[in-house]
C-alpha cells in the first residue's frame, strides 16, 4: 500500500511518499526560510505564493524519486490544519485535484498527529504512550492510548516553546528561525543567569513560557542599562536550561503517572540537542522507552502526514471532496472522528 502525500501548513512545500505505513520511500522538502529570513518570521501571504509555485514541481520530483506515478497511488493525504490558512489551501487544492483526476481517495491529517507518527517511520509504537510535541505553535504532551486517538494532558498556556525561542533569538539579534542559532550557542556558554521555571500548580502538566521569554529580555535591558557585557552564549545557556528543564522533568512525571510504554518526542524543537541530551539522561531509568526521531523528520515534512494519514485510511477515515483547510483543526476532535463519512 502506497500514500503519497502533501504537507504545506506554513514554510516548507513537502511530497512524500510512504508504503504499508511505516516504510520511507521518498520524502521531499522545499523549505522557504530564506525568503523570510529578512522579515525575522514567516511572512503568510509570501509563504502561499511560494507554496504555489513549488507545488506541482516538489510533487514532480517525488514522483521521480520514487520512479512511481500517481496511479500507483493508494490513497493521497493532506494537512488540512492546523497551520496559516493561505499556506494551507495551496496543499488541500493540490490533493483534492490529483485525487479527483485520477479518482483516488482523499485523507484529511491533523499536522501535529502527523509530527508525532513521524517516530512510527523510525520505531513500531507500542501503546499506551505519551508524545511531547514541541514545535512552532504547539507545546503539549499527548496520550495516545492506541492508533489515532489523542488524548491532550497537558498544554502551553500562552506562547509555544519554539515560539520562545524565536522570540528570545530575535532579541538576541539572531537569524530566523532562531531556535537552532540558540541550540548552537547555549553549547557554547554556561548558565549564568538563574531564570525562572514555569512549574504552574502542583500536578499540572501544563506549560507557559511567557514569563521566562520577557525574564530574558528584561535582564537583557537591564545589562544595557548598566553598561554590562552579557555574553550572548550565556544567555543562551541559561534560557535553553530553564526550557529543557521544565520539559523534561514533566514528561518523565507524566511518563510515569501513566505508566506509559513509550514516551516520544516530536516536532521542530526535538531537534534541540540540550533537550534530546536531559531526555536521554532522566529517562535512562524509566521503565518507559524514549524515542525522538532524527533532525530531518523532526521539522515540517510530509513523510509524517503519509504517516500519520496511513493510520488514519486504514481506520477507515476518508475525506469529501468538500475537505477545506481547516486553521484551528482540534487534535482530540481529528482522532474522535474515525471511521466511514466524509469528514
Ligand atoms: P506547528 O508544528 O506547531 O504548526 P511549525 O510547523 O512552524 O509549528 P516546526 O516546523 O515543527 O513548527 O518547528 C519549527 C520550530 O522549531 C521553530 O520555532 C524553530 O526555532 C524550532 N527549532 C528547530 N530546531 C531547533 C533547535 N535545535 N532548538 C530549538 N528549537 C528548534
Ligand atoms: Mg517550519
Ligand atoms: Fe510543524
Amino acid at each position: 500500500q502506497y500514500i503519497l502525500a502533501i504537507e504545506t501548513s506554513c514554510d516548507e512545500t513537502a511530497v512524500a511518499v510512504v508504503k504499508n505505513e511505516t516504510e520511507l520511500i521518498t520524502n521531499v522538502v522545499a523549505s522557504q526560510i530564506e525568503s523570510h529570513k529578512r522579515f525575522g518570521g514567516v511572512v503568510p501571504e509570501i509563504a502561499s505564493r511560494h507554496h504555489i509555485e513549488q507545488m506541482t514541481l516538489t510533487l514532480q520530483q517525488a514522483l521521480d524519486d520514487s520512479g512511481m506515478t500517481i496511479d500507483d497511488m493508494d490513497a493521497i493525504a493532506v494537512t488540512e490544519g492546523p497551520g496559516l490558512v493561505g499556506a494551507l489551501l495551496v496543499g488541500v487544492n493540490a490533493a483534492k485535484s490529483i485525487a479527483f483526476a485520477k479518482q483516488k481517495p482523499l485523507v484529511g491529517v491533523h499536522h501535529i498527529a502527523g509530527h508525532i507518527y513521524a517516530n512510527r517511520l523510525e520505531k513500531e509504537f507500542q501503546f499506551p504512550l505519551l508524545a511531547l510535541v514541541v514545535s512552532g505553535g504547539h507545546t503539549e504532551l499527548v496520550l495516545m492510548r492506541e492508533h489515532g486517538s489523542f488524548e491532550i494532558i497537558g498544554e502551553t498556556r500562552d506562547d509555544a516553546a519554539g515560539e520562545a525561542y524565536d522570540k528570545v533569538a530575535r532579541t538576541l539579534k539572531l537569524p530566523y528561525p532562531g531556535g537552532p542559532h540558540i541550540d548552537r550557542l547555549a553549547h557554547e556558554g554556561e548558565e549564568t543567569i538563574e531564570f525562572p521555571r514555569a512549574w504552574l500548580e502542583d500536578g499540572s502538566y501544563d506549560f507557559s513560557f511567557s514569563g521566562l521569554k520577557s525574564a530574558v529580555i528584561n535582564r537583557l535591558h537591564k545589562a544595557k542599562q548598566r553598561g554590562e557585557e552579557l555574553k550572548a552564549e550565556d544567555v543562551a545557556a541559561s534560557f535553553q536550561a530553564s526550557v529543557v528543564d521544565v520539559l523534561s522533568t514533566k514528561a518523565l512525571r507524566a511518563a510515569e503517572e501513566y505508566g506509559v510504554k513509550q514516551m516520544i518526542v516530536a516536532g521542530g524543537v526535538a531537534a534541540n540537542k540540550g533537550l534530546r541530551k536531559a531526555l536521554e539522561e532522566k529517562f535512562q531509568n524509566s521503565e518507559a522507552e524514549l524515542l525522538i526521531p532524527p533532525l530531518h523528520l523532526c521539522t515540517d515534512n510530509a513523510a509524517m502526514i503519509a504517516a500519520a494519514g496511513a493510520v488514519a485510511f486504514n481506520q477507515g477515515h476518508r475525506s469529501g471532496w468538500d475537505l477545506n483547510a481547516n486553521p484551528g483543526l482540534d487534535l482530540e476532535r481529528y482522532g474522535a472522528r474515525k471511521t466511514g463519512s466524509p469528514s
